[in-house]
């Protein structure tokens, strides 16, 4: 599995920040994680591009999750892209169907197909998915993702949330867990983490590597602190995500 890191900024973006968004790949399957501002830009910088990515997987549906929604549908109906599917919690469907009343130069274009998922396990453009529901300000879904073969490690996205031991043992022996590290400690916050919550939250648990995102540009020169802070509660591999990464996991 290969996951690149489109957009690894927050609902304030930075010149090399854009809004959340991330490409999970496997042999010839693609699938988008949300689709914030500046993503689609991003993603056309892929050698899949907009054209190669038909599904959709959202955590939730505050702006810099979905920004780029309907600009993404209008790319792909331009490039002859004939479908697209998205999926993400309930309300998804209502989500869009409004969005689509806006913009009503855009019904009908592509067959699009949309799908409300629950706390649970499923199937996602061709991927092993597991959600479970996080701690924010709205309905917002955590997503695992199973790795193809036996030596192949999970993938775990925490979504926009707190940090807290649920959530911790959903990740717990994922090979990587991308984690909403909006803040640095000093930041009174709610619905998002804090670095010292954060490493006490994944204190014992055995993860390959952590990559923070979900970044304000509070967190700019503040990465060696904020890694301290984690590093009280947990002493595994955490490094800072940033835009246009790319793993192999
Ligand atoms: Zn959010
Ligand atoms: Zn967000």
């Amino acid at each position: 599995m290969r996951v690149t890191f489109l957009g690894t900024g927050s609902a304030m973006p930075a010149h090399d920040r854009a809004q959340t968004g991330l490409l999970v790949e496997s042999g010839d399957r693609s699938l988008l994680v949300d689709c914030g501002s500046g993503v689609l830009s991003r993603l056309a910088g892929t050698e899949t591009g907009y054209e190669g990515v038909g599904t959709v997987l959202l955590t939730h549906h505050h702006l810099d999750h979905v920004s780029d929604l309907l600009p993404l549908l209008k790319a792909r109906w331009l490039a002859g892209e004939t479908h697209l599917e998205v999926v993400g919690p309930v309300g998804t469907k209502r989500h869009l169907d409004d969005l689509l009343d806006v913009y009503e130069y855009m019904q009908n274009r592509v067959d699009l197909q949309i799908r409300e998922v629950p706390a649970g396990s499923f199937d996602v453009g061709g991927f092993a998915v597991e959600a479970m529901e996080v701690r924010h300000s709205v309905d917002c879904l955590a997503y695992r993702f199973a790795g193809d073969g036996d030596n192949d490690g999970d993938f775990v996205f925490s979504g926009d949330s707190e940090a807290f031991e649920g959530l911790a043992n959903f990740a717990d022996g994922a090979a990587v867990l991308a984690h909403d590290c909006s803040f640095p400690e000093d930041v009174d916050v709610s619905g998002h983490p804090t670095p010292s919550k954060l490493g006490a939250a994944l204190s014992g648990r055995d993860i390959g590597r952590v990559y923070l995102t979900h970044l304000y540009p509070h967190t700019e020169g503040r990465h060696e602190e904020m890694l301290e802070s984690i590093a009280r509660g947990y002493d595994g591999d955490v490094r800072f995500a940033r835009d246009g990464l790319r793993i192999d996991i």
